[in-house]
C-alpha cells in the first residue's frame, strides 16, 4: 500500500474556477484555510476572499501573472461538453493543457491537480466496477473524450521530479450549480422527451455528488510531492455506490414535478437511430451546422452499464465519500426548486 504522507501547500489557483465544479472546489479550498484564486475566461460570481484572473488557458501571457506565488494548479476548466466543436476542444482541452503545463513550470508551480475524466476508457460498451488498468479507449466516441484523453496524457506525462501532476478521473458529476445535467433533462420534460427508458433500465452508473469530488482533487493535492506514490498517476472517482440511471433520473424528473419516463425503447433502435442522425447531420455540415439532441454517446451512456471501482483513491489518497447519492439528490433538487414544473421564478 502506498505511503499517505500529506505535502502540504498554502497557495492554489482553480483554473476554471467560475464553472460548476471550480466554484465548489474553491469552497472546499477555503474551508479548509487555503488561499484561492481562479482563472478563468468569465467571471460569474463575487467572493471577496478570492482573487479573480480573467483570461483564456490558451495564452501563456495570461496565465503567468495569475500563477505567481502559486504552489498548487488545479486545472478543471473544459470547453462546453455540450458544444461539440472538435476545433474548439483541441484548442482548450489538449492544445490549452500544454500552455497550462508549459505555464506552470516556467512560475514554479509545484503541483498540477488535472480534473479528468471515467469516460477516458469508455467506448460505448458496459464497463462494470473498471479500476484504472482499462487501457485509453481506441475509438472515443465524440471529441470531448477524445481531447480528454489527449489532456491526460499530456498531464501524467509532464509529472517529473520538481513538477508532481495527478489525474482525477470522477465520472457524473452531479449538484447544485451543475449547468448541464438538471437544465438539460428539465428541458428535455417540458418538451415532453422524458417519457422514454432506453432499453430495459437496468443498467448500473455512477453519480458522484458534486462534494465528494472536491473532497478528491484536495486530497489529491495535498498527497503529491517528492517521492509521493501518487504522482504520475490517474484514480477514477466516484461516490462509490452505482445505482441504475434510470432510477437516478427518474429521482430527478419526478421530484421536479415531471412525468417519471415509463415507455422502454430497444437500445439498438435507438442507437442505429443516432448514428444515422449523426452520419446525416456530418454530410450537412457544409451547408448547415446541426447539433443532434439524439447522439450514439448519449444512447450509450444511457443504456449501458458503466460504473467504476475507485478503491485506488480510497487505499492511496484516503478518499471517503461524505454525501451518498440520496442525501445528494434531496440537496440538488433542492437547489434546483426554482426549475420545477409550474415554478416561474428564477432562484
Ligand atoms: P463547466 O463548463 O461548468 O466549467 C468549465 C469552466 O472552464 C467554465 O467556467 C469556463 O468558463 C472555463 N473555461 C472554458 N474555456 C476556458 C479557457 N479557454 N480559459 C479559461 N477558462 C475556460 O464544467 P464542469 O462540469 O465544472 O467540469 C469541470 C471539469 O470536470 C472538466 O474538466 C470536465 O471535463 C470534468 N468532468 C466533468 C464531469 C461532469 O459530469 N460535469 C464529469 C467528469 C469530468
Amino acid at each position: 500500500m502506498a505511503s499517505r504522507k500529506t505535502q502540504k501547500f498554502q497557495r492554489c489557483l482553480v483554473i476554471g474556477g467560475c464553472g460548476f465544479l471550480g466554484r465548489h472546489l474553491c469552497e472546499g479550498l477555503l474551508d479548509k484555510g487555503y488561499d484561492v484564486s481562479i482563472f478563468d475566461i468569465r467571471k460569474t460570481f463575487e467572493n471577496d476572499k478570492v482573487k479573480f484572473c480573467v483570461g483564456s488557458l490558451c495564452n501563456k501571457q495570461d496565465l503567468l501573472p495569475a500563477m505567481e506565488g502559486v504552489d498548487c494548479v488545479f486545472h478543471c476548466a473544459t470547453a462546453s461538453p455540450l458544444s461539440n466543436n472538435k476545433e474548439l476542444f483541441y484548442k482548450v482541452n489538449y492544445e490549452g493543457t500544454k500552455t497550462v503545463i508549459a505555464a506552470c513550470k516556467e512560475a514554479g508551480v509545484k503541483k498540477l491537480v488535472v480534473t479528468s475524466s471515467a469516460s477516458v476508457v469508455y467506448e460505448g460498451k458496459d464497463i462494470q466496477n473498471g479500476t484504472e488498468d482499462l487501457p485509453y479507449a481506441g475509438k472515443p466516441m465524440d471529441y470531448y473524450t477524445e481531447t480528454k484523453i489527449l489532456q491526460e496524457k499530456e498531464v501524467l506525462k509532464s509529472n517529473s521530479e520538481d513538477f508532481f501532476t495527478v489525474a482525477i478521473r470522477p465520472h457524473g458529476i452531479f449538484g447544485p450549480g451543475d449547468p448541464h445535467l438538471v437544465p438539460t433533462t428539465v428541458e428535455l420534460a417540458k418538451a415532453g422527451k422524458t417519457k422514454f427508458i432506453i432499453g430495459d433500465g437496468k443498467n448500473l452508473v455512477d453519480f458522484t455528488f458534486v462534494k465528494n469530488v472536491v473532497q478528491g482533487h484536495i486530497l489529491a493535492a495535498e498527497h503529491l510531492g517528492p517521492d509521493s506514490s501518487i504522482n504520475g498517476k490517474a484514480y477514477f472517482l466516484t461516490n462509490d455506490e452505482p445505482l441504475f440511471f434510470w432510477t437516478f433520473m427518474t429521482k430527478i424528473i419526478v421530484g421536479l414535478g415531471y412525468d417519471a419516463p415509463k415507455y422502454n425503447i430497444p437500445y439498438g433502435v435507438l442507437y442505429v437511430l443516432a448514428l444515422i442522425i449523426q452520419i446525416f447531420c456530418f454530410l450537412l455540415k457544409p451547408l448547415k451546422d446541426i447539433q443532434p439532441t439524439l447522439t450514439p454517446m448519449k444512447v450509450a451512456l444511457a443504456g449501458t452499464h458503466h460504473f467504476y471501482c475507485c478503491e485506488r483513491a480510497k487505499a492511496e489518497l484516503g478518499y471517503k465519500p461524505a454525501v451518498s447519492v440520496e442525501d445528494g439528490i434531496y440537496i440538488t433538487l433542492e437547489h434546483f426548486s426554482y426549475l420545477k414544473s409550474g415554478a416561474k421564478t428564477k432562484k
